[in-house]
């Protein structure tokens, strides 16, 4: 389920601006500085965002002020905000068209993310509505999960932040009025986890650390303390009125569409995109299906209806998988082969020193639901191993690992492997630590990312990998069918009303999910906003600007080149990188 896990590690790099408080630097520079002291700015503009939060620093690998809470209260929400207007105050010394065009893209990375800073705390104000925000319990599982110093040490540091915790719940009572049902619904099952993640496990734990006696003795009274606020939270929460709708209706949602997505397009022309792409893959998806017909289902008779018939076809080729107990193995084989198939049809420049190490989910990370994951290392930390999680499936009952397995049938296996690892999101962030822009790497586009992992699927395809087997291309179209259906469903969630039964219905019947997928997808979309769009927004975009870019370049253009040009600009939205690439002449 690349979709729904990759980057879960990296996600909370990209709020720092929105996360916490403290003084933003003195504007530096004159009206149309220099480049040099642009790019000083950036920076200084960027590790000042990132210094404010002790949350952001645990999730990024800088750990100095581990022990210290944000309050989400009214205070650090100000101070949010004066840090955005400074932000903001600062860029507005620069006069974006005098820098060179990669600053430029750096000014307008910036300005969107301060400018949607203030959107998120005065017009959207998630902070009072979505008590699923507040949660305590993701710090201190990574303090608890990740060796980056001794025992005792990472201990004081969750010691520090649990002695916070009661004063975190009483801020987040002040900020919640009128909560949405699903959002209160959720906060109520993310708290049972805090509950149990500072459980009898966490005591022990304390018990035999090497912590002295009065230093137990203060984090056990601290646990107890804690526990009893997220219990005193679960009470207040329960007895709330959540009389909020989840859709968060046409305007706002183009809103932050615009923020978050960065897109040429807007949700309305996306959706008639994907709308599109859906009856393309359909037509694709059926041609194929006849022509397998006699080969799998000869002296059966085949549906008149389209849809059935596809279903029936991709029902029984995804009895084709992999044994239960080879799953990691066979992930860990295909790797280098689809690296020596990228160096062999010169698709891109992969790095050899950096090879990707798969290995099997460590267990803290387990129990999201995904199969597969990718952790990358961060910008401050460039030369760790990038890993490939893999879950085993040792610990599913009989039925489900039967349903993942069809569903991670042995085509869509390689797709996925495309995917998270080479050369989608491996390789992809590999070539964005290379880029020379902190504002580009930290200030990652979604949209890009997903983009690019969900254009690699197909540009591997039409180069031959899998032979051009009309089973794989089936297989592809259900795949891709997910990424069109996710943006279609998102927008006409939030937008266009449409219900539970019509969403399962564009899920099950016409993009062929099992209905404990589509239950989760509808959940997902009452829960978040314009995030499931992003996979389809990005590929559309990718594949536009690389159709435009033949239409430009004509018998020079180079795929590999262009694919090595894209990525050397970091993770920057898809058309901030086409004004870069068409800025610097025929290639
Ligand atoms: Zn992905």
């Amino acid at each position: 389920m690349p979709e729904t896990t990759t980057l879960l590690r990296l996600s909370a790099l990209t709020l720092f601006v929105a996360l916490s408080a403290c003084q933003a630097p003195a504007p530096k520079g004159t009206p149309n500085a220099d480049a040099t002291s642009f790019g000083t700015t950036a920076e200084q503009l960027l590790l000042a965002g990132l210094d404010r939060s002790p949350e952001a620093g645990i999730s990024t690998g800088r750990y100095q002020r581990a022990g210290e809470v944000t309050l989400p209260d009214a205070a650090s929400r100000a101070a949010d905000l004066a840090f955005a207007e400074a932000g903001l105050a600062t860029l507005a010394r620069f006069d974006p068209a005098r820098l060179p065009v990669a600053q430029r893209i750096d000014h307008g990375l910036l300005k969107n993310r301060f400018e949607s800073t203030r959107w998120q705390l005065q017009t959207f104000r998630e902070w009072a509505w979505n008590p699923a925000r507040y949660s305590v319990a993701g710090p201190i599982g990574l303090l608890l999960n990740t060796p980056y110093a001794p025992e005792a040490d990472r201990l004081r540091a969750v010691s520090s932040r649990l002695a916070a915790v009661p004063a975190y719940y009483a801020a987040a009572r002040g900020n919640i009025d009128q909560p949405t049902p699903e959002h209160k619904e959720l906060a109520l099952t993310q708290s049972r986890g805090a509950l149990a993640l500072l459980g009898p496990a966490l005591r022990s734990r304390v018990a035999a650390s090497a912590l002295n006696a009065a230093e137990q003795g203060e984090f056990i009274a601290r646990l107890d303390a804690a526990r009893g606020a997220i219990e005193a939270w679960q009470a207040w929460l329960g007895n709330v009125p959540a009389p909020r709708p989840f859709r968060i209706g046409a305007e706002l949602y183009e809103q932050k569409f615009r923020f978050d997505v960065q897109s040429g397009l807007s949700a309305a022309q996306l959706y008639d995109r994907a709308a599109a792409e859906k009856e393309r893959l359909h037509t694709d998806m059926d041609r194929r299906t006849q022509a397998l017909w006699p080969r799998y289902l000869a002296g059966q008779p085949m549906p008149a209806d389209r849809l059935e018939r596809i279903g029936r076809m991709v029902t029984h080729l995804s009895a084709q998988h992999v044994a239960r107990e080879r799953f990691v193995a066979e992930i860990q084989r295909q790797i280098p082969l689809l690296a020596e198939f990228v160096r062999r049809k010169n698709l891109l420049e992969q790095d050899e020193t950096r090879p990707l190490v798969v290995r099997e989910t460590p267990p803290y990370m387990r129990g999201s639901g995904a199969i597969a994951s990718i952790s990358a290392p961060g910008p401050f930390n460039p030369t760790a191993d990038t890993y490939y999680n893999v879950t085993p499936l040792d610990d599913f009952s009989p039925e489900a690992a039967a349903s993942l397995l069809r569903e991670y049938n042995h085509w869509v296996l390689q797709i996925l492997n495309i995917h998270e690892a080479i050369p989608g999101h491996y390789t992809q962030l590999l070539h964005a630590n290379k880029a020379p822009s902190l504002a580009k790497t930290l200030l990652r586009n979604g949209a890009m990312v997903e983009g690019w992992a969900v254009y690699a699927e197909r540009m591997m395809l039409e180069q031959g990998w899998g032979d051009q087997a009309p089973e794989m291309w089936l297989m592809y179209g259900k795949w891709n069918l997910r990424v069109v259906t996710n943006a279609m469903l998102d927008i006409a969630v939030h937008t266009r009303g449409m219900t539970e039964a019509q969403a399962l219905d564009l899920m099950q019947r016409e993009a062929f999910q099992e209905s404990a997928e589509a239950a989760n997808k509808w959940r997902r979309a009452k829960l978040s906003q314009v995030q499931l769009t992003t996979y389809f927004s990005g590929y559309a975009d990718i594949l536009d600007l690389r159709s435009r870019r033949q239409a430009q370049l004509g018998a020079a253009f180079d795929l590999r080149a262009f694919h090595d040009q894209f990525l050397s600009y970091g993770s920057a939205p898809v058309g901030a990188i086409a004004s870069l690439m068409e800025a610097s002449g025929a290639r």
